[in-house]
């Protein structure tokens, strides 16, 4: 399998581990807000692209950095459109690292599939909207009613398994109100970790999202506020 690129270290990717952080091309989701625009096509068959690394350069680099990192995280684009996936989990699990996987939910059977085999430490889940299917599809620009559903599952799957999950919002005034946030809070009731993540209107894939302002510090904590009764635990990030 081939990456896109590799982050060699990073302190915030998971939480309270040193961790590199793949990044893998394509996903099925086209969320105007996303910030890799570059990542969301697969390139052709003979495109070559500067920074790209194969499972094994990344194998060789992880033996020559034991003892200095803890984990490996894969992101992206949506690592699990790659069915290739799971081999390199294994064998990055077998080189002695914890594994954290961002994803947005669209592939639980791959999930299941990962978490009967015990190759996740940490799973950071998206919530793009409340669960009704036209919010999540403006918030997603591209879904059809099969990730819709695989959405739900995952999030079911994710509220059952042990290991550390998050379920996480990048807050956009367009799309959520602090009810819609609440609505996401009561949908996942009974989580461990519910993040809200500052919105960032540069350099989003939708250019016009560039002129929408962000919401202040304080009405992202009110909205923190009206997640808590639900979920054990709500963090403000990038603010
Ligand atoms: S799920 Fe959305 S934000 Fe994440 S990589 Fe795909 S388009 Fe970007």
């Amino acid at each position: 399998m081939k990456f896109a690129g590799l982050l060699k270290q990073s302190l915030t990717d998971y939480p309270g581990k040193i961790a590199a952080v793949l990044f893998s091309r394509g996903c099925n989701l086209r969320c105007p807000f996303c910030h890799n625009a570059h990542l969301l096509v697969r390139p052709g068959r003979n495109d070559a692209a500067a920074g790209e690394i194969e499972d094994l350069e990344l194998l060789a680099f992880l033996q020559e950095r034991r003892g200095f990192l803890d984990a490996v995280v894969f992101s992206g684009g949506e690592p699990t459109i790659n069915p290739e996936l799971p081999e390199v989990i294994r064998r990055v699990k077998d080189a002695g690292y914890l594994v954290k996987l961002d994803t947005n939910g669209h592939n639980p059977l791959m999930l299941t599939k990962l978490l009967a085999d015990n190759l996740l430490d940490y799973v950071a889940m998206d919530i793009k909207a409340p669960l009704d299917y036209k919010k999540y599809l403006e918030a997603s620009g591209r879904l059809s009613p099969k990730d819709f559903f695989n959405v739900r599952a995952a999030i079911n799957l994710l509220q059952t398994t042990a290991i550390e999950v998050e379920f996480r919002t990048t807050v956009i005034p367009l799309w959520h109100s602090p009810e819609d946030i609440a609505a996401i809070a009561r949908y996942i009731e009974g989580a461990r970790l519910y993040c809200l993540q500052q919105f960032n209107p540069r350099t989003t894939f939708d250019s016009g999202l560039s002129s929408v302002k962000p919401y202040s510090k304080e009405e992202l904590m009110e909205m923190a506020r009206l997640c808590r009764p639900y979920v054990d635990s709500v963090r403000i990030r990038n603010v």
